[in-house]
């Protein structure tokens, strides 16, 4: 056997993912004793809640570690209704409690897509819908939107259509709100004018709303339009990830939608891996049990706050808002073709993160891991200090390139 066939042609095609090279010059960094400021992460740190923890341990004290049904035990997936606030429209059989929504994602492409059928993502779509839907033997494709400026990179019922018209195998549309990785917000009219295409072309609206309670400054989540026209094709993903403290690692995560759809994923799931582990399903009805803590959000909104005062008047770059979701976002055009003090020319997003961790020990994940070269992703969930002293190398570093 030729070495290039031990590994299936479908997975060969997947790089590595974009931040390792990075982690190769932050090793670095720390080997000769020099600071790092982490805004790579795409997780909330500090304390898990007690209740949460609690509900895990009691579970393995309990010996609550036999399998559940394959779609999640009842009470969580009841429970989800509620959290999404979806019980007058849907029943405990609609939702799929699974591992992460990475596995609800996986299940949704694998229910839905047969091979070679198109599946739209929104502009900038986070790291793993593209190989996902590939695994899922789906072909992805962006709708990149037409209008710029403030509008950038949000999709308009006129592109999605666009779409639709030149690619007429297309299954679903995909659509993160919050957007991971700009933080931007679809409004409630965005979403549902959005919505209101797919309904009337018959393709599925899948709404990754893995984000949704961390909106800022007062605002609401913009709910999707669930009715009798809308349920068919309405499919929606979250889970435990973001919303809480440290829950990234339990892996939970969660689909509502039209039963055909669920009973498909249901069965794929029931056959490769069956029920997410019981433990981390307690821990999720304590989460999402009882009444949501607002702290993180404030606390998060504070730090976009503190991140954009420290990074005001940061040379060669544009930041955008951030109405929702814990990522700043960066247009580092004005960075490309400028030279480093060694000499070396700027070129790509991916040089300006590079360029940021060896010079400033400042960690960003590059937008070509979005599709999207020419921008910075920042995460803001890091801690004070370290966003008041990675704010002020990061301009050091940038105000050194000519
Ligand atoms: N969707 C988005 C937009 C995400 O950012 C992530 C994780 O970063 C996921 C889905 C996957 O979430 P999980 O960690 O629950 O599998």
């Amino acid at each position: 056997m030729e070495p290039h066939e031990r590994i299936s042609a479908k997975l060969s095609k997947f790089r590595p993912s974009l931040t390792l090279a990075l982690k190769t010059l932050v090793g670095e960094r720390v080997s000769r004793g020099l600071p790092v400021y982490d805004f790579g992460l795409g997780e909330t740190k500090g304390e898990l809640d007690p209740p949460i923890r609690e509900a895990g341990e009691r579970a393995f004290r309990e010996m609550d570690t036999m399998y559940s049904d394959p779609a999640g035990l009842p009470e969580l997936r009841r429970r989800v209704l509620d959290w999404l606030d979806v019980a007058s429209h849907y029943d405990v059989g609609n939702v799929v409690i699974s591992t992460g929504a990475k596995q609800s994602l996986f299940n949704i492409f694998m229910a839905v897509c047969n091979p070679a059928d198109c599946v739209l993502f929104d502009a900038a779509p986070w790291v793993s819908y593209q190989p996902l839907a590939v695994m899922a033997y789906a072909f992805p494709t962006m709708v990149l939107p037409l209008a710029g400026g403030e509008r950038a990179l949000k999709v308009t019922p006129a592109d999605l259509e666009r779409n639709l018209d030149s690619r007429p195998h297309t299954k679903l549309f995909l659509v993160n709100n919050p957007v991971n990785p700009t933080g931007q917000l679809y409004s409630h009219s965005e979403i549902n004018a959005l919505l209101d295409v797919c309904v009337e072309r018959q393709v599925y609206f899948v709404l990754d709303r893995l984000y949704w309670r961390i909106v800022f400054d007062g605002a609401s989540y913009p709910e999707p339009r669930v009715d009798e026209a809308t349920r068919p094709w309405l499919i929606q993903v979250d889970g435990l990830s973001k919303n809480f403290r440290r829950t990234g690692g339990l892996r939970i995560g969660w689909t509502v939608g039209p039963d055909d759809l669920t009973g498909a994923m249901i069965n794929l799931q029931s056959h490769y891996t069956a029920n997410p582990s019981v433990p981390t399903q307690r821990a999720a009805l304590a989460a999402i049990g009882r009444e949501y803590d607002l702290s993180l959000v404030r606390e998060l909104q504070d730090r976009r706050d503190l991140l954009l005062w420290c990074a005001r008047g940061m040379p060669h770059v544009r930041i955008w808002p951030t109405p929702a979701a814990f990522y700043s976002f960066w247009d580092v055009a004005g960075c490309l073709g400028k030279r480093t003090p060694s000499g070396e020319t700027i070129q790509t997003a991916d040089d300006v993160a590079a360029y940021l961790v060896r010079e400033a020990g400042v960690v960003t994940a590059s937008g070509r891991a979005f599709m999207q070269d020419g921008f910075l992703r920042l995460s803001f969930a890091t801690p004070e200090e370290e966003i008041r002293s990675g704010m002020a190398a990061a301009a050091e570093a940038l105000g050194r390139l000519s």
